[in-house]
């Protein structure tokens, strides 16, 4: 039992009325009236998360404690104050039972909780009467969410509270199964799966669809690997929910050059070395003209080529002939973050075998450039090994 009346009169009766009862009682800053602590608060005033542990320890407690904060986000206290001022009409408007429900929830994580959450109090209030005038509509929204490059706990705590909020999770064949089964057990998950060469939904048909399911009222989360905004086709999604009218936000995530780099420990930027960074395809490098990143690889950035197993072939004949040195250092991932992944690490002269490289089936990421050389090494085999004309398997190579 938790006294908190604030009167201490009415705090001490609390509690002798609990320990008749047999039942243990703790009066919130009143510690002589006390039968147990708690002894860790997650505090969000007007809202406080007590967590008592009965004997477990404080240490369990603490552990208890930043989770539960992690999860609660930080315009929560506004947001409950919010809340306790409307309470009065939302009783006279909204019927009590299911619809109530409803909307306190609609409340706590739709439009409401967006609006304060970006400092908008007035929005947040005008979010409250739309909700209370029935129209379910209002609790339409998308969020395009990165998952990160694919180990879960590179997710972030917004995405994964996001996650916990959605009706609907529409995801992309690379995010990993685990982020995607995070969201509430009752959840609708859609496959988009975009896979090379299979498209199971093609971009227009998922544009309509989220633009279908936000309509209607459902709070979705759009799943894509890494960031939403690196090559992954946010921009067409953003386009259509927009011109629906649809509220529409985004959750950046770790990018898979970021991952790469960091299971290289590869400094991005190196002083002195490499003052700027490419995300890059390859893809364009087909083509005559060349295109203005190549002009940047060859003036000292750092390149990550995404999606660039198929066209390494082609980037590191390109690059050499516009004059960047064939020895410059390369470094590949493939799964990058995942236990499973596989590293390798050589130069540009090296990189064509990469193309020939089909035992390669996860994703892979590139890293050219002489920032690259810093890299730590010891974990990744040798690219020159698996020249096609040497070797074919890669047990021959590890050996
Ligand atoms: N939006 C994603 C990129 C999608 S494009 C992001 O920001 O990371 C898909 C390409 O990303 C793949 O072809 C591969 O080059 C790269 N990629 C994604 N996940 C990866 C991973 N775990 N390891 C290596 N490369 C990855």
């Amino acid at each position: 039992m938790f006294a908190a009346s604030g009167d201490e009169a009415t705090d001490a009766r609390v509690v002798a009325d609990a320990r008749e009862r047999s039942i243990p009682a703790n009066a919130v800053d009143r510690p002589h009236l006390c039968d147990f602590y708690t002894p860790a608060i997650v505090n969000r005033a007007p809202l406080a998360v007590a967590i008592g542990t009965e004997g477990a320890g404080p240490v369990l407690a603490q552990m208890v404690r930043a989770r539960v904060d992690a999860m609660l986000p930080p315009a929560l206290g506004r947001l409950a104050a919010l809340a306790n001022g409307l309470r009065d009409t939302v009783e006279r408007m909204v019927e009590r039972g299911v619809a109530r429900r409803d909307f306190w929830r609609d409340f706590f994580a739709g439009a409401p909780a967006r609006a304060l959450a970006e400092g908008d109090a007035a929005g947040a209030e005008a979010a409250a009467h739309a909700l209370m005038t029935g129209d379910r509509r209002a609790a339409g929204h998308v969020a395009l969410v990165g998952a990160g490059p694919g180990a879960d706990d590179l997710l972030t705590l917004r995405a994964q509270r996001l996650l916990m909020e959605a009706d609907v999770v529409v995801f992309d064949a690379l995010v990993p199964a685990s982020v995607v089964a995070m969201g509430r057990r009752d959840a609708e998950r859609i496959g988009v799966g975009k896979r090379k060469g299979c498209h199971s939904k093609s971009q227009s048909e998922i544009n309509a669809l989220l633009v279908e399911l936000g309509g209607a009222g459902r709070r979705v989360v759009r799943l894509k690997s890494g960031d939403p905004l690196v090559f992954g086709r946010a921009g067409e999604e953003l386009a259509a929910l927009h011109e629906a009218g649809v509220p529409v936000e985004v959750v950046p995530g770790v990018t898979a050059a970021f991952a790469a780099a960091a299971d290289f420990a590869l400094p991005l930027t190196l002083r002195g070395v490499s003052s700027s960074i490419v995300l890059t395809t390859g893809h364009d490098l087909k083509g005559d003209t060349l295109p203005d990143w190549a002009k940047l690889a060859v003036s000292g950035a750092t390149v990550a080529v995404y999606m660039g197993r198929s066209v390494a072939a082609e980037v590191a004949g390109r690059l050499i002939e516009i004059g960047l040195s064939p020895d410059t250092a390369v470094a590949v991932v493939e799964n990058a973050s995942l236990t499973e992944r596989r590293r390798f690490h050589g130069t540009l002269a090296d990189l064509p075998s990469l193309s020939a490289r089909a035992d390669l089936t996860g994703p892979v990421m590139t890293i050219i450039g002489d920032a690259v050389a810093g890299a730590d090494f010891t974990r990744s085999l040798p690219l020159a090994a698996f020249a096609p004309a040497e070797q074919t398997s890669e047990e021959e190579a590890r050996s």
